[in-house]
């Protein structure tokens, strides 16, 4: 079984969407580790987005994930971070995401994709640490 950090973004919390998320992973199998609702303090969102660090969407992407609250996840299950990234669809949820996905079915705009899954197992270590420290 492997963790994966998911993040409700704050266009899917505005939106009323935590609820079809949540469901979604639940309907695959997925479950639950932590689930908390909260604010992204800049040093967090920063962190949490390092590698984009030099890109030039870096600022909005900050300013965007710091907007409004999001609902932080810790899913668990077998091949939890390729199954959530199949539940979320691609990036850019016109281009890449497909219908059935949540980007695909749910979103518009690269910038207001609704949600983050972790990568990879090391990109969902280094983030279920700086999320869930206590988990
Ligand atoms: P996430 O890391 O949020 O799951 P991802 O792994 O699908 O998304 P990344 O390439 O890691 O995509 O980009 C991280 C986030 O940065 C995207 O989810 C999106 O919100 C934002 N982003 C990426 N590319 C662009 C872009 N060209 N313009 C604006 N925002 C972008």
């Amino acid at each position: 079984s492997e963790r994966t950090l998911v993040l409700v973004k704050p266009d899917g919390v505005k939106r009323g969407l935590v609820g079809e998320v949540i469901s979604r992973i639940e309907r695959k199998g997925l479950t639950l580790a932590a689930l908390e609702l909260r604010t992204v303090a800049r040093s967090i969102a920063e962190e949490h987005y390092a590698e984009h660090k030099d890109k030039p969407f870096f600022g909005d992407l900050l300013e965007f994930i710091t907007s409004g609250q999001v609902v932080a996840i810790a899913v668990e299950g077998p091949r939890a971070i390729a199954a959530f990234r199949q539940l979320a669809g691609g990036t850019d949820p016109v281009e890449k995401a497909t219908p059935g996905t949540l980007r695909g079915d749910f979103a518009l705009e690269t910038q207001f994709n609704l949600v983050h899954g972790s990568d990879s197992p090391e990109s969902a270590e280094r983030e279920l640490k700086l999320w869930f420290p206590d988990l």
